[in-house]
């Protein structure tokens, strides 16, 4: 199809996420991909350094991951898991080594999915050991967790404000530790001690009796790269033990290798009650998400089995065989291929190759943890000025000119919507992350050095 043709359809039909139809800027059209690279439908090839939204962790064009999905395809398409199938049984098994815990995997669809299921196990689960109070959530601002009613309630960025409001009840925020921003004088372990410890506050005013879980990444992603210190980690895990609050941790970008090591609270020895993931579990080939729970609290849900089972909550397409089938092929070939390691390293290079930009006049700050770099651009680094969005904007848009694709991270509640990331595949040749920063660095250098 010309590609004028293209771009008529799509601005009569399609409704995009998020971003409205812009004549100035229109979207890429995709028409294949292969490795880090998308190829739009005039040929024009871009490097997706964002992995489409933080996902495609074992690139594109993965030839194994489509055989696995037809095979199953033909042989057992569907099946609902209110009975079982052998794709899922195997993927659960390869989650549990992959967690290096005992956990009991319930599948979804979606990472919003994945979180709601994570809500309302708390609240049966704790109503079932007699706590009948809490049924409040403590989430932090800044950080996403999905677009449905309790997932957007839980999420602390704008796009929970004004437009859909009433949300769910019983979601509280506080603060999360942005230690770029931290009060002058202060190190950056006192801010992150003082960030945790906002958390203890609102258990304690709020009424422990009231609270049932804390949820959090183990690192901000989209919300700006917000990496936290592991005194922060550390206090958060003891604060909810002493409260008797579950901590639930939200991996659905940072899990499979985004975090340098299998899944992010790896990184702090956290050791979660439920474990949400989604995107790379399947490297985003098919819709697939998990809830992971500790088997101590997925045990005390059996003895409250009735007509209607022990946890109310029905998904007709989560942990559709092929998805399953194909997740476990996925993860296979992420141990095959050491993409865990591979991450890791090349998030090194990528990291230090941007730190080397921290003297441009808009590098405010650079931020990174496993193949997730963020670069804050600031107006004047001595007040920290967030830099304008047409700013952010235009850079986003050269770099795309040039065939790189970055993503625009923050929050606009505040007017921090200027944090530019990176996050290409895992599976990225050492070529691909060289591209990356002469693009970049040649962007930066080019009209917006001035
Ligand atoms: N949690 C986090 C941390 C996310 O980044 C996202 C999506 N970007 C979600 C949950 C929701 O996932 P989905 O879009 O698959 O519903």
């Amino acid at each position: 199809m010309e590609s004028d043709l293209a771009i008529s359809k799509d601005r009569k039909y399609l409704w995009h996420h998020i971003s409205p139809y812009s004549e100035a800027n229109p979207p890429m059209i995709a028409a294949s991909a292969s490795g880090s690279w998308v190829t739009d439908i005039d040929g024009k090839k871009y490097l997706d350094g964002m992995s489409g939204l933080w996902c495609v962790n074992v690139g594109y064009g993965r030839k194994e991951l489509a055989e696995a999905a037809y095979n199953q395809l033909l042989s057992l398409p569907y099946f609902p898991l209110t009975q079982s199938h052998m794709p899922a049984i195997l993927l659960a098994e390869k989650l549990n080594e992959w967690l290096g815990d005992e956990y009991v995997i319930f599948f979804s669809n979606s990472g919003s999915e994945a979180n709601e299921a994570a809500f309302k196990m708390v609240r049966q689960y704790q109503q079932q050991i007699g706590q009948h109070y809490r049924h409040k959530f403590i989430a932090r601002y800044r950080g996403y967790h999905g677009n449905s009613f309790g997932a957007l309630s839980a999420t602390g960025q704008a796009q929970r404000k004004y437009k859909y409001e009433p949300l769910s009840g019983g979601f509280l925020h506080v603060a999360p530790p942005d230690s770029y921003r931290r009060p002058a004088g202060q190190s950056v372990e006192e801010f992150n001690l003082l960030m945790a410890q906002q958390i203890e506050d609102t258990i304690v005013w709020e009424g422990a009796e009231t609270v049932g879980a804390v949820i959090m990444e183990p690192v901000i992603t989209g919300g700006g790269v917000i990496v936290p210190h592991q005194v922060y980690m550390d206090r958060v895990q003891e604060i909810c033990k002493k409260h008797g609050v579950l901590l639930i941790i939200d991996e659905v970008i940072c899990g499979f290798g985004r975090s340098g090591r299998r899944f992010g609270h790896h990184n702090f020895g956290v050791k979660p009650d439920i474990v949400t993931m989604a995107k790379g579990l399947t490297s985003a080939y098919l819709p697939l998400s998990a809830t992971a729970v500790r088997k101590e609290i997925y045990e005390v849900f059996k003895d409250n089995s009735d007509d209607y089972g022990y946890f109310r909550h029905i998904n007709t397409f989560g942990g559709n065989p092929a998805a399953c089938a194909l997740g476990l092929r996925n993860l296979e070939i992420m141990e095959q291929e050491n993409l865990v390691e591979r991450g890791d390293l090349l998030g090194k290079r990528l990291s230090a190759g941007l730190s080397g930009l921290l003297d441009h006049k808009l590098v405010g700050d650079v931020r990174s943890f496993g193949l997730i770099t963020g670069v804050e651009l600031v107006a004047d680094k001595a007040t920290k000025e967030p830099a304008p969005l047409d700013t952010v904007k235009g850079i986003i848009a050269d770099c795309k000119a040039k065939g790189l694709i970055i993503g625009k991270n923050g929050d606009t509640v505040a007017g921090f919507n200027n944090v530019l990331t990176f996050a290409p595949p895992l599976a990225s040749t050492d070529e691909d992350i060289q591209f990356i920063l002469d693009t970049f660095t040649e962007v930066l250098n080019g009209s917006w050095a001035k």
